[in-house]
C-alpha cells in the first residue's frame, strides 16, 4: 500500500544538475565505464610496483599505450633520476629497488643432508612477502622470537646473532636494534595492518613491509602472516628449534622513476594552465584499491574526454587536461622540481588514492575531501557539489525512486555512493599540491578505512565499478568545469558557495560554543577570513562581475554580524607571537615526504619541537606542523598562524608554534624577518 501511494511522485525525482550544462553531465555519464577501468586496474594489480622497477615500468608503459591508443597528446614516460642522491625539494631521492627472486624454506639439517620441510613465503606466488629494500642473501638460520623488536628488553637473555629474528614491528623499526646492534642476519616481521577497527582480526594478511630506503647496512626482511607467526610462536615457546633458509635476490641501484603522462590540448586562450589528474602508480601487487583503482579511474576518465571531443560530444576544454600516474609524492615532488616548467602551468589537481573499494568487502567509506585551510579555494566546493549530485542521483536510485543519472556499471553494486563531503586530510600526493611552496588547489577522491590497505588481500575481487564509474564522474565533472570556468558562470557557483559557506557555519557553530570566549573569536576570525578567501580565489580562474562582488561582500557582512560580528583580536601580538618568519628559497615542499624526512635530517636541536608529538581534537602533530609551514608566508605573524591552525585542528599554544618555527630556522627552512 505504501508503496503504490508513494511511487508516482516518487518516481520524478531528480536532483539538479550543478554548474555544468546538463548535456555535458549526460554526455559523461553516457560513457564512463567502470567495468572498463576494472579491466585496466586488473593488468595495474597484476604488477608488484615498487618505485622504479622493471615491474612499475611494465605498469607505467601498459599506461602509455592505453592513451596512445585511445588518442591522447603528448603521451609519454617522463625519466627522472632514482639515484638516493638528488634533492628534489625537500624530498630525497631514493634509489630504484629491484626485487627479483625470494624464498623462505623451513628445513631440518640431519648431519650433512638438509631436507626441506615446508615453505614458508615464496616472492613467487605473493611478491608482498619479500620487505621493500631488502638485499640479496642465502642464509640458513635459526628463528628467534624478540616481541616487537624494537626495544632492548626485547633482546634480553637471546641471542640472535646470525640468526633469523621474528618480530611484531615493520623491519625498519626493529632492523637498528635486530641487525645494527645485535646482528641478526635478517628478520621475519608479522608487522600487522594499518590500524583500523579491523587491525589484527584477519590473520591472514601479510602486510607491505618496509626497510630503510638510505640505510647503509645490508638485510633483508620476509612479511608472514599473524597466523603463520603464531604458529612458530608455539614450536619456540615449547623449546622447539626452528631453522629456516632464506634466498633474496634484490637489489638498490641507481634507477629513473618513470611517470606516464598526457594532455587534452586546451582550446581557449587559458590552453597554457592545465586541470591535472593526479594518482599514484606504486605499491605492493594486487594494490587494487592502494592504488590501481585511483590509475584504472584517471586512465578512463583520459578516455572518455578524447572520444567525447572526438566524437563532437564535448568541445575541447578552455585550459588543457593534464594526466600524471607517479610513484606516491616522491614522484610529484620529483616531476615539480625536474619540471618546473609544467608544475607553473597547474592551476588545480583531482587527486585519486583508492576510489573503488567495495563497501561490503573492505568497509570503505568514500570521501570527496577538501584542501588544507591554508589554501583557502572554491575549486573544493566544485568537487563537493559534484559529490553531492552523485550522492543524491545514486540515492534516488536506489530507492527506486528515479534519479536519472545513477551511473551504475553492469557489473558492479547499485548502492547509493553516499560519499562523505569532507574536511582536509593529509596522505597522498595532493598535499604535495596544496603545500605551501606550490599552492596548487587539490581536489582529494579517497577511501577510508579499508581493512585490507597494503597487504595481499587488497585484490580486485574487492573493487566495485560502479564506484570507479562514480569516481570517475565526480572527477571528469570537476575538471571540465574548472578547465572551461569563466565569467559568465561565477553567479551559478557563488550559488553553489553561498549553501556551502552556510552549511560550514553549523560546523563551526558548534566547534566554537565548546571553547572559551577569545578562542571562539579566533576560530570564526579564521574561518570567515578562509571563506571570503575561497571566494577571492575565483578570480585566478575568471574574472568576477562587479554585482556578484557586491553580492559577496554583503553576504559575508550579513554572516559575521550573524555570527556576533567581528570580534578582533585583544591586542597585537607581541614578543615571540609577533615573529614573522620566511622560507628559505630553494627548500621547497613539506617535511615528511616519502621515505626521506627533510626536517629529521636536517635539525641539530637537541629536543624535539613538541608540536610534532601533540595531539589536538581534530588533527595531529604532523598535520599541525604541515599547516604551521604552510602559513608561514613573511608576513603573518606567529601568533596569527596559531590562530588558523587552532581554528583548523582545535586549539594549540602559540609557545608550541614558535618553538617548531624557531626549529624549522635551525633546520635552515625558514628564516625570521627582520
Ligand atoms: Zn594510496
Amino acid at each position: 500500500m505504501l508503496a503504490s501511494v508513494a511511487s508516482p511522485a516518487a518516481a520524478q525525482r531528480a536532483a539538479p544538475v550543478p554548474l555544468l550544462p546538463e548535456p555535458t553531465v549526460a554526455a559523461l555519464a553516457g560513457e564512463l565505464s567502470g567495468s572498463a577501468a576494472r579491466r585496466n586496474l586488473e593488468f595495474i594489480a597484476r604488477q608488484h610496483r615498487m618505485r622504479a622497477s622493471a615491474q612499475f615500468r611494465v605498469g607505467a608503459d601498459f599506461i602509455a599505450a592505453e592513451l596512445r591508443r585511445y588518442g591522447l597528446e603528448e603521451v609519454s614516460v617522463l625519466e627522472l633520476p632514482a639515484d638516493g642522491r638528488t634533492m628534489y625539494g625537500t624530498q630525497k631521492a631514493r634509489p630504484a629497488w629491484d626485487p627479483e627472486a625470494a624464498e623462505l624454506w623451513e628445513v631440518r639439517d640431519e648431519g650433512d643432508a638438509r631436507t626441506p620441510v615446508a615453505r614458508v613465503a615464496s616472492f613467487e606466488d605473493e611478491p608482498v612477502v619479500l620487505a621493500q629494500d631488502s638485499d640479496s642473501a642465502d642464509v640458513t638460520a635459526e628463528l628467534v622470537d624478540v616481541g616487537a623488536g624494537t626495544s632492548e628488553r626485547d633482546y634480553a637473555g637471546k641471542d640472535v646473532r646470525g640468526k633469523l629474528a621474528l618480530i611484531a614491528a615493520q623491519p625498519g623499526a626493529a632492523a637498528p636494534l635486530a641487525v645494527d646492534r645485535f646482528g641478526a642476519a635478517g628478520m621475519v616481521s608479522y608487522a600487522q595492518n594499518q590500524v583500523t577497527a579491523w587491525w589484527k582480526e584477519d590473520e591472514r594478511l601479510v602486510r607491505w613491509g618496509h626497510l630503510d630506503s638510505f640505510a647503509g647496512r645490508r638485510t633483508f626482511a620476509f612479511m608472514v602472516s599473524l597466523q603463520q607467526a603464531r604458529r612458530f610462536q608455539e614450536r619456540l615457546a615449547k623449546g622447539e628449534r626452528i631453522t629456516l633458509h632464506a634466498v633474496v635476490r634484490a637489489a638498490r641501484h641507481p634507477g629513473v622513476y618513470g611517470v606516464p603522462t598526457a594532455l587534452i590540448r586546451g582550446g581557449g586562450a587559458a590552453r597554457g594552465e592545465e586541470i591535472v589528474f593526479s594518482c599514484h602508480l606504486d605499491h605492493q601487487r594486487p594494490g587494487a584499491n592502494d592504488n590501481a583503482s585511483g590509475c584504472a579511474t584517471t586512465l578512463e576518465i583520459a578516455r572518455t574526454l578524447a572520444k567525447l571531443i572526438r566524437d563532437g560530444k564535448l568541445a575541447r576544454p578552455a585550459r588543457s587536461i593534464r594526466f600524471v600516474w607517479p610513484c606516491e609524492v616522491e614522484c610529484t615532488m620529483a616531476l615539480f622540481h625536474a619540471r618546473p616548467e609544467m608544475r607553473a602551468r597547474f592551476r588545480a589537481v583531482i587527486h585519486m588514492d583508492m576510489v573503488g573499494g567495495a563497501p561490503a568487502a573492505t568497509k570503505a567509506i568514500f570521501h570527496v575531501t577538501r584542501g588544507p585551510l591554508s589554501l583557502p579555494t572554491f575549486v573544493n566546493d566544485v568537487g563537493q557539489a559534484f559529490g553531492a549530485f552523485v550522492n543524491a542521483e545514486s540515492d534516488a536510485y536506489a530507492s527506486g525512486e528515479g534519479g536519472r543519472y545513477p551511473l551504475v556499471s553492469p557489473e558492479g553494486g547499485k548502492e547509493p555512493l553516499l560519499a562523505d563531503l569532507a574536511e582536509f586530510s593529509m596522505g597522498s600526493d595532493h598535499e604535495v599540491y596544496t603545500e605551501g611552496s606550490f599552492r596548487i588547489p587539490a581536489i582529494y577522491l579517497n577511501d577510508w578505512p579499508d581493512r585490507y590497505i597494503h597487504t595481499n588481500f587488497d585484490t580486485p575481487a574487492n573493487i566495485d565499478p560502479t564506484k570507479l564509474q562514480r569516481a570517475a564522474f565526480i572527477g571528469a565533472a570537476s575538471a571540465l568545469y574548472l578547465a572551461n570556468l569563466q565569467s559568465s558562470d561565477v553567479p551559478a557557483l557563488w550559488a553553489v558557495m553561498q549553501s556551502a559557506t552556510l552549511r560550514r557555519s553549523a560546523t563551526m557553530l558548534e566547534r566554537r560554543a565548546a571553547l572559551p570566549a577569545a578562542e571562539g573569536a579566533a576560530l570564526a576570525r579564521a574561518w570567515l577570513a578562509a571563506e571570503r578567501g575561497a571566494f577571492a580565489s575565483i578570480a585566478a580562474f575568471a574574472p568576477v562581475p562587479a554585482d556578484v562582488r557586491r553580492q559577496a561582500d554583503a553576504f559575508y557582512q550579513r554572516l559575521e554580524a550573524t555570527l556576533g560580528g567581528p570580534v578582533p583580536p585583544a591586542g597585537a601580538p607581541s614578543g615571540d607571537a609577533a615573529l614573522v618568519f620566511e622560507r628559505v628559497a630553494g627548500i621547497t615542499g613539506p617535511m615528511s615526504v616519502f621515505g626521506y624526512d627533510y626536517f629529521d635530517d636536517h635539525y641539530r636541536g637537541a629536543t624535539r619541537p613538541r608540536l610534532l608529538s601533540f595531539q589536538g581534537p581534530r588533527g595531529a602533530g604532523g598535520e599541525y606542523a604541515y599547516e604551521v609551514l604552510n602559513l608561514v608566508d613573511g608576513r603573518r605573524a606567529a601568533a596569527e598562524i596559531r590562530d588558523v591552525v587552532s581554528a583548523e585542528y582545535g586549539p594549540v599554544t602559540v609557545e608550541m608554534v614558535v618553538e617548531y618555527l624557531r626549529a624549522l630556522e635551525a633546520a635552515g627552512v625558514v628564516r625570521a624577518r627582520r
